[in-house]
């Protein structure tokens, strides 16, 4: 890959700004243009959160009047050009793709180098990742290599009308508030948000847009890690609450393990999945992955029924994104009434068994109608 065209020492991106603050934009980082969007793959899927960040991505490039680009990086033999024709499709006009060997599997330091060296070359103004595992681990090396702003979980992201900087909004202490954060003084500004915290866009067949070719220059021994093998985890995937379609969960109101059971019961005659708050995952009554929240995933399922779930704005921020939430509390001045779009007012140790079976009953009837 070619040197970076742009300078991108230290002191050269860090303006002294009066009393010590940055908030000018350095006149040499003013040619930085575009929203781009890392495209995370694995094994020969693409993670559908870089689908949803493309719609975000399209939706600021067109405030600003910009283009929206993708990063595509792999190795020799894996399908790139594809996954930059599908990028097209949900709203992409280029697609920045590097092939290499030491690109097959991802590696913090090939992948760090490839994102850097693009964003030098090519200068964005705004970069989105996935806060996945590699998102998070990706993002945070490029934006220390780049001596730019990070905001991490972003709940929103917007464009600020004045600056023209990315408002990036996200939960802060302890999720009580809502911070917006702009990086005004470098570039390019980088932002991560979570699977299905943003929409999925609607993908519009037959739209198509340029590819880059570039290269990496790295070779395998001047990377410390090495992928000997590709070991799966057996509970890995087993789990898939942000995309399942209905959510079963179940919170401190069902008062012990035995009753949570009634959740699972409801979940699997719905053909769904099981969520639950945080404390139940700290008593150890169902799996750390299955925690829906701030600290746990985000969801928006079509149908997401809460039992015994007080409605805390730490749990609200992971689900309230559902499109039907339906809430069993004893309490009618639980804060989830609030914002459920279905409210049952009663004891969710009687109201779920009796849910359960008036939905089995209805099941089984309709497939004796089909038969
Ligand atoms: C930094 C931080 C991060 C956090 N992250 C998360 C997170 O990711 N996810 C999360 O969920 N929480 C999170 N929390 C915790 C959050 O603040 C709440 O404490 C938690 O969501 C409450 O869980 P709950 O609704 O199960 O329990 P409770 O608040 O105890 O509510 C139980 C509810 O059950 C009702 N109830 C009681 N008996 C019955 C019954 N028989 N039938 C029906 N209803 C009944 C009660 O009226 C009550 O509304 C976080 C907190 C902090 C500080």
């Amino acid at each position: 890959m070619n040197a970076p065209t742009a300078p991108s020492a230290a002191p050269a991106r860090r303006p002294a700004g009066r009393a010590g603050r940055n908030t000018e934009l350095p006149e040499h980082l003013k040619a930085y243009k575009g929203v781009w969007v890392f495209i995370e793959h694995d094994r020969g899927h693409v993670h559908s959160v870089s689908w949803e960040l493309l719609g975000e991505a399209r939706k600021l490039a067109d405030i600003l009047g910009s283009q929206v680009g993708v990063v595509v990086l792999g190795g020799n033999d894996e399908p790139l050009e594809a996954y930059a024709a599908e990028a097209f499709t949900f709203g992409a006009d280029k697609a920045y793709i590097v092939h290499d060997p030491v690109l097959k599997g991802y590696r913090n330091e090939p992948f760090t180098k490839g994102l850097t060296d693009l964003v030098n070359k090519y200068q964005p103004e705004i970069l989105l990742l996935g806060a996945t595992s590699m998102g998070r681990d990706l993002a945070g090396s490029v934006a220390t290599t780049l001596l730019t702003g990070l905001t991490a979980d972003c709940t929103e992201l917007n464009i600020d009308p004045a600056s023209k900087a990315l408002a990036a909004t996200r939960p802060t202490f302890g999720g009580s508030l809502l911070c917006t954060i702009m990086t005004l003084a470098y570039r390019p500004q980088m932002a991560t948000v979570r699977p299905r915290v943003m929409a999925m866009p609607r993908a519009e067949t037959g739209r198509t847009g340029e590819i880059v070719q570039d290269t990496l220059g790295m070779v395998e021994t001047q990377i410390v890690t090495k992928l000997l093998d590709f070991i799966a985890d057996a509970h890995s995937n087993r789990i898939n609450l942000p995309y399942a379609d209905v959510i079963v969960s179940g919170g401190k109101g069902l008062k012990n393990p035995e009753n949570f059971k009634l959740v699972f019961e409801l979940a699997r005659v719905l053909g769904g999945e099981v969520g639950a708050t945080r404390p139940c995952v700290q008593a150890g009554w169902v799996e750390a992955d299955r925690q829906v929240g701030q600290t746990g995933k985000t969801v928006r399922p079509k149908l997401y029924i809460a039992a015994g779930i007080s409605g805390a704005i730490q749990h609200r921020v992971g689900m309230e994104s559902s499109d039907v939430i339906v809430a069993i509390n004893t309490d009618p001045n639980a804060p989830i009434f609030d914002f459920a779009h279905y409210g049952i007012v009663g004891n969710a140790l009687q109201v779920l068994p009796a849910l359960t079976s008036a939905f089995a009953e209805h099941l089984a009837k309709a497939r004796r109608q089909v038969a």
